[in-house]
């Protein structure tokens, strides 16, 4: 193979390429994630933005085969914040100077849910003296709908692809209209279509993933011309479909190890975007974070979920800081990013680079 140094100076991002350096192991890969971790260091500095992340509620009419809290699932106990519980967290996230807050939830699509988040979204910026930047992940929407709340104060929007292999995608979600693989592209060119800076990702190490596919999500990204990725590994949870695929699975360390490849990839092939330090990451190893910030992730999400909620919000099983408060995330996050030589982003909104080159083309 090609020295990875020549590659990057190349810029030469072939399937083949990505392909060889996904599969990088010992001290190649460690050249590899230096190499991306310097280079984000250099061009963007030490900061890494915080988003401060509730999970309001557990509730989904999703059935994806991978997800703990799909609506099939009946081990899960359903929960739904009230809205002083979401404002008091969005409040939390503001005084505690992290600059942004992200929204998530299952999936919903009704009226009532539409215009609940569209009123939230008002007091949010109201609270907040219009401050606080929003992002939302909450799943496929209309166009209208993605437009009337990026009007009421949303600026960003996630919503991971999972994997851009259509073939692959069908293997992990049922055979119906709720889970089309066009209705969730079409759903991402909406949001971008909206004005907001648009996120992605996808899970790695799925039952039968190849480096090959992997690649493709990569360039994916790329020729989507995104603002923001999260990605992390898949964690098996007991109690979906997917768990009878288990002895198809990479070890553990084996996801853990590509994910770090994906991200040093991805932050070499788009220097200014803004990329996620998962949580998954962290399932795993109880420094995977910090790895991945040293490989070329810039975002953290602190979850600010009140702690008796979080240990029903288990997409997959092992999900760290399930017990714990927001005031010890908060703590902890800025301790461990300081082992590592990086500072928080304080009170900024943290946004990607890559929007605003974007808007300037
Ligand atoms: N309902 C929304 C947002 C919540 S799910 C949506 O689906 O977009 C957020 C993300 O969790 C999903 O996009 C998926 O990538 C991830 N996820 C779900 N189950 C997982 C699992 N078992 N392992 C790892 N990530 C998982
Ligand atoms: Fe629902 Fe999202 Fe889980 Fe799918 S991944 S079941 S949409 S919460």
């Amino acid at each position: 193979m090609k020295d990875i140094f020549q590659i990057v100076e190349s810029g030469s991002w072939s399937i083949e390429n990505l392909e060889q350096l996904l599969a990088l192991r010992g001290d190649e890969q460690k050249k590899l994630l230096s190499l991306a971790g310097n280079f984000l260091l250099k061009s963007r500095g030490n900061e890494v933005y915080y988003r401060g992340l509730v999970e309001f509620s557990n509730i989904c009419t999703k059935d994806c085969f991978y997800c703990g809290i799909r609506k099939s699932n009946k081990n899960v106990d359903r929960y739904d914040l009230s809205d002083d519980a979401i404002l008091d967290a969005a409040v939390f996230a503001y005084e505690h100077h992290y600059g942004s807050f992200v929204m998530q939830s299952g999936e919903r699509d009704d009226p009532v849910f539409v215009d609940r988040i569209d009123r939230l979204l008002r007091k949010i910026k109201e609270k907040t003296n219009g401050k606080l930047g929003i992002t939302l992940s909450l799943g496929e929407q209309t166009p209208e709908t993605y437009r009337r709340w990026f009007k009421s104060g949303a600026h960003r929007y996630l919503l991971r692809i999972e994997t851009s292999d259509e073939a692959l995608y069908r293997q992990l979600h049922p055979d119906d209209e709720k889970h089309r693989f066009r209705k969730r592209m079409d759903c991402l060119k909406a949001i971008q279509d909206a004005g907001y800076q648009t996120g992605t990702g996808v899970m790695i190490g799925l039952p039968g993933q190849t480096f090959k596919q992997l690649a493709g999500d990569l360039l994916f990204f790329k020729n989507f011309d995104v603002d923001m990725v999260g990605m992390g590994p898949y964690i098996e949870h007991e109690d979906t479909p997917l768990y009878f695929r288990r002895s198809e699975l990479w070890t553990p360390r084996e996801r853990f190890l590509t994910t770090l490849n994906m991200v040093a990839l991805l932050r070499l092939m788009m220097p200014d975007i803004n990329i996620a330090a998962t949580t998954a990451m962290q399932a795993i190893d109880p420094m995977g974070r910090e790895k991945a910030v040293q490989a070329g992730a810039n975002v953290m999400m602190p979850n600010i979920t009140p702690s008796n909620l979080r240990r029903n919000y288990l997409l997959y099983q092992n999900k760290p800081c399930t017990d714990e408060g927001a005031e010890d995330c908060s703590d902890c996050l800025s301790i461990r990013l300081e082992m590592i030589g990086r500072r928080p982003g304080f009170d900024k909104w943290g946004d990607s680079a890559h929007f605003f080159n974007r808007m300037r083309e």
